[in-house]
C-alpha cells in the first residue's frame, strides 16, 4: 500500500467509498465528482501506477470486473451507452497515479461530446507511424 494514495487508502477502509464491487484483487467505488450519476471506477486492490505497470496475470480479474460494474451501472441507471477510459500520466488527464478504469454510463441526451479528432498530414505520415508501431506492439 501507497501511504500517500487515496485509492489504496480507500481500498484499506481507511477512507470511506460508495462500493460497487469487490473480490479479492479489484475494487470498484462510484465517482466522488461524476460525469454522469452512476460514473464507476474499477482498480486492482494493490497499487500499481500505470496500465504498463500492472501485471498480466491481474487482467482477467479487472476486465471480468469491469464487464459486470459496466452491465450493472448500465441497467441501473438507464444508461442509453457507456465510456470505458484509463487516464496514463499528466499529460492523459491521471490525477491519481493508482491505475484506474472509469465506466461512465451515457444518454442519448447528455449533452457530452467525444473529444476532438484531426487528419494526418498525408497517408504517407499514417503508414509509416503505422509501421514503426506495429514493429515494436510485436
Ligand atoms: P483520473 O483523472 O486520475 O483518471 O481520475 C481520478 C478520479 O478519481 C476523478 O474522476 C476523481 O473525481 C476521482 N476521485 C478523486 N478522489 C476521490 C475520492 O476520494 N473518492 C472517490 N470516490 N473518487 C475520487
Ligand atoms: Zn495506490
Amino acid at each position: 500500500m501507497a501511504q500517500d494514495c487515496i485509492f489504496c487508502r480507500i481500498a484499506a477502509g481507511e477512507i470511506p467509498s460508495a462500493k460497487v464491487y469487490e473480490s479479492e484483487t479489484v475494487l470498484a467505488f462510484l465517482d466522488i465528482a461524476p460525469v454522469n450519476a452512476g460514473h464507476a471506477l474499477v482498480l486492482p486492490k494493490a497499487h500499481y501506477e500505470t496500465l504498463w505497470d500492472l501485471p498480466a496475470e491481474l487482467g482477467e480479474d479487472l476486465l471480468r470486473a469491469v464487464k459486470s460494474v459496466a452491465d450493472a451501472v448500465k441497467v441501473e441507471t438507464g444508461a442509453q451507452g457507456l465510456n470505458l477510459m484509463q487516464n496514463n500520466y499528466e499529460a492523459a488527464g491521471q490525477l491519481v497515479p493508482h491505475v484506474h478504469f472509469h465506466l461512465i454510463p451515457r444518454f442519448d441526451d447528455d449533452g457530452l461530446k467525444l473529444w476532438p479528432q484531426k487528419p494526418y498530414g498525408d497517408e504517407a505520415e499514417m503508414r509509416q507511424l503505422a509501421e514503426r508501431i506495429a514493429a515494436r506492439a510485436k
